[in-house]
């Protein structure tokens, strides 16, 4: 039976509705050598970060995979208290973001001590806080992928293979995917465990659906915008029309306590995806089981295993 770990331990199916792919809790965008990185008192974000996640639970939301993941601020630790004080579970990522973000930890260790860590990760938990990390969250530069890059994806097709965790990459180019894929199917990774994270960012959607017909998850994260919303039924809806639905994911990348702000800054909210864009996707003459499908069973069939 696949399950979905999270913060609050393992889910099932049947224990979850609504699930959003792609949204922050927790994210420092400055590089680990800025004084101050990652640091926040657990007992701040949440103060600062309960708001909008019962907003979100209030709209029908019933777990959240965090992005966040090393080399912009991963903090187990601080999602658990969130969790813990607002009852939502969170999935949280092994992996390391692209350059300039790797850590001079990952920038040394070699493909087989970075797979040994994600799955370490993965099957027992991540710096001795208690949570096991539930997928694995990577990237690639913009223009291409970087050795270092290529290295930490290698690891991360991996500890995959070994785990059946799914990995996540944001990157912005479709180009850049086939060169990702070409790696990940090279290592024994298959094409059904791999999230083209910012999907929408590449305007070519032959190759949003020539991917997808492969088995990749396509997720459409930039939700948000009311003035975006049309832009983002029209894509939901092509892909339907390529028979392709069951291989959509849909977030909208929001939120987050900001370390670097005073006072960590104003999250962003969650609840604009479920309360609005989903009635519109409807509107348009998508079906309610087919929005269900897309926003319920497909987040789970990506992410849990
Ligand atoms: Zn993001």
């Amino acid at each position: 039976m696949p399950e979905l770990q999270t913060t609050l331990g393992p889910m099932r199916r049947d224990d979850l509705g609504l699930i959003l792919p792609h949204e922050h809790v927790f994210v420092d965008l400055r590089t680990h050598d800025r004084p101050g990185y990652a640091e926040a008192e657990p007992d701040d974000v949440v103060r600062v970060m309960a708001g909008p996640i019962a907003a979100a639970m209030a709209a029908g939301v019933t777990a959240i995979v965090e992005p966040s993941t090393v080399g912009v601020g991963r903090r187990a630790d601080i999602l658990l208290a969130v969790s813990r004080a607002t009852g939502m579970p969170l999935v949280v990522p092994t992996g390391v973001y692209r350059e300039p973000w790797v850590t001079p930890w990952a920038h040394g260790a070699s493909v087989d001590e970075l797979a040994r860590w994600m799955v370490s990760e993965i099957e027992v938990g991540i710096e001795g806080s208690g949570v096991r990390a539930g997928w694995i969250k990577v990237s690639a530069g913009d223009d291409g992928i970087t050795p270092v890059e290529a290295k930490i994806l290698r690891a991360a097709a991996r500890a995959a293979a070994r785990t059946g965790a799914v990995i996540g990459s944001h990157t912005i180019r479709g180009r850049v995917v086939r060169d990702q894929l070409a790696i990940l199917t090279g290592e024994g990774c298959p094409p059904d465990r791999f999230v083209w994270i910012h999907a929408q960012r590449e305007p070519d959607i032959t190759i949003h659906h020539d991917l997808s017909r492969q088995g990749v998850w396509i997720e459409y994260d930039g939700i948000g915008d009311p003035a975006e919303d049309g832009r983002y039924v029209s894509l939901v809806r092509a892909a339907l029309d390529a028979g392709l639905g069951h291989r959509v994911l849909l977030s909208q990348d929001l939120g987050w306590y900001d370390p670097a702000q005073p006072g960590g800054g104003t999250p962003r909210p969650y609840d604009h995806l479920p309360t609005v864009f989903l009635d519109r996707l409807r509107a348009s003459g998508v079906d309610g089981a087919t929005v269900d499908g897309l926003v319920r069973d497909n987040p789970f069939a990506a992410f849990a295993r």
